[in-house]
């Protein structure tokens, strides 16, 4: 091919880079289509913020707009919050049309998502050097695959079996295992806090904050500025993975993947979201009966495994104090209900411990969170985690939505994983500080 371009311009050593670079994200980019990889070229995140009710219902009227295949990033959530907005190319110029026309004003948040993706990807490849080996050399400023986490898990009981354990507490949809680690200093059926990240398998600074926190249960163990005095007296469950299924699916086919991948007869929609799936308040309004929607219920309350296999396990244990959900993004400490307007017997003790709790978290960065119950910070959600939770029980349960608040949303950046990770490492110990020191 008789390319007449001015390659010189580029020959530079930095020139040559940027070409190789560009090459690559090209033959990426074939790749991806060659494999029936979803992609996002020209896709748009917008933001809305609704400033009046009349605004506020013609946001909300677009969730039911299915052809214009909307994915919505943070929905509704009342006035003055944003609503991110990821638009299919072919979709952006009627929706902001429509709009303009009904006098709505929004701001693009992301340009391309495809370049972000595109970015996370090379950042991926760029540190691959087959399975980790040890969890000392281990990559914890990288995003990883279920391989190498489930390795990562591997080594660290490996190099710890006196503290640490593998359970697994059932299998996905798909047959994967459904491994929860266990730090425990011994005895029977302890007190004991859970901790889950990547539900939705999309929040993928999530899975990569577990396996910072796993690390850091080890490294802290004991030291009493860190967790030994917890660990005295109480176990800690972490559940990395928690929707293996999607997360692989974010890895191969789609990255925007958010709900479990489990199909029913009858409906072309594959998946239900994990974290409506519970038996609190299921199937009320804040979820939705069409299996094609993200926030898709699903047939019965706890019929995705992923969800059936952690009730089972809180139900046998018998003995959780604490339950920490954790999703991304927003950053907003959220404590029940989400079902329902009637607060919780506890809310000002919840109330009272998220406010330590962001207050250590933005020691450290600056980080700034939102708290209070999800119903009244975000919007009515039924079939939620820790509503169910809460209800079995369990008076300390909390979901965190970490980094960042829309910038690259679902895409955060690797670099962003090890401080999100600390910052939410000390809200989480003033959390388990306060089981311990409150027992009931
Ligand atoms: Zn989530």
């Amino acid at each position: 091919m008789g390319f007449k371009r001015p390659w010189g311009a580029l020959g530079t050593q930095d020139g040559l880079f940027r070409l190789t670079m560009r090459a690559l994200v090209l033959l990426a980019a074939l790749v991806a289509v060659a494999a029936g990889t979803e992609t996002f070229i020209g896709h748009q995140v917008l933001r809305v913020t609704p400033t009046n009710d009349e605004e506020l219902q013609k946001v909300q009227e677009l969730q039911d707009l299915e052809e214009l295949q909307l994915d919505f990033w943070l929905a509704p959530r009342g006035l003055g919050h944003p609503v991110d907005i990821r638009v299919p190319f072919p979709s952006l110029q009627p929706l902001k049309a429509h709009l303009e026309a009904n006098g709505i004003s929004y701001s693009i948040m992301i340009e391309d998502v495809q370049t972000l993706v595109d970015d996370e990807q090379m950042e991926m490849l760029r540190g691959r050097r087959g399975l980790p080996v040890s969890t000392n050399t281990f990559d914890y400023a990288t995003y990883h695959s279920l391989d190498e986490i489930y390795t990562f898990m591997d080594l660290l009981v490996a190099e710890n079996p006196n503290l640490v354990s593998k359970l697994e507490i059932g299998r996905s949809t798909e047959n994967r295992p459904l491994y929860v680690l266990k730090f425990s200093k011994g005895g029977t059926n302890r007190p004991a806090i859970w901790i889950d990240t990547g539900i939705h398998s999309r929040e993928w600074v999530t899975q990569a904050s577990g396996v910072w926190f796993a690390k850091k249960i080890v490294q802290d163990h004991e030291n009493n500025e860190g967790v030994a005095s917890i660990l005295d007296k109480m176990d800690i469950f972490l559940e990395i993975v928690t929707n293996p299924d999607g997360f692989v699916f974010t890895q191969t086919q789609n990255r925007m993947w958010r709900k479990t991948r489990s199909r029913r007869s009858g409906s072309v929609c594959v998946g239900v979201d994990p974290n409506r799936n519970w038996d609190a308040g299921f199937g009320g309004p804040g979820a939705s009966g069409n299996a094609c929607s993200e926030t898709y219920h699903g047939p019965y309350a706890n019929s995705e495994p992923e969800v059936k296999s952690i009730v089972d396990f809180v139900k046998s244990h018998g003995n959780i104090k604490a339950f920490i959900s954790i999703h991304s993004y927003s950053q907003l400490l959220l404590y029940p209900y989400g079902y329902t307007t009637t607060p919780v017997p506890d809310q000002k003790e919840l109330h009272e411990i998220s406010e330590k709790a962001v207050a250590a978290l933005s020691s450290l960065y600056g980080t700034n969170y939102k708290y209070g119950s999800i119903i009244t910070t975000i919007y009515q959600a039924s079939g939620g985690t820790i509503d169910w939770t809460y209800n079995q029980g369990i008076k300390y349960s909390f979901t965190f939505e970490l980094r960042d608040t829309g910038r690259y949303g679902f895409l955060l950046p690797a670099k962003q994983i090890v401080p999100t990770a600390q910052e939410t490492w000390l809200a989480l110990k003033v959390i388990m500080q306060y089981t311990l020191d409150h027992p009931y």
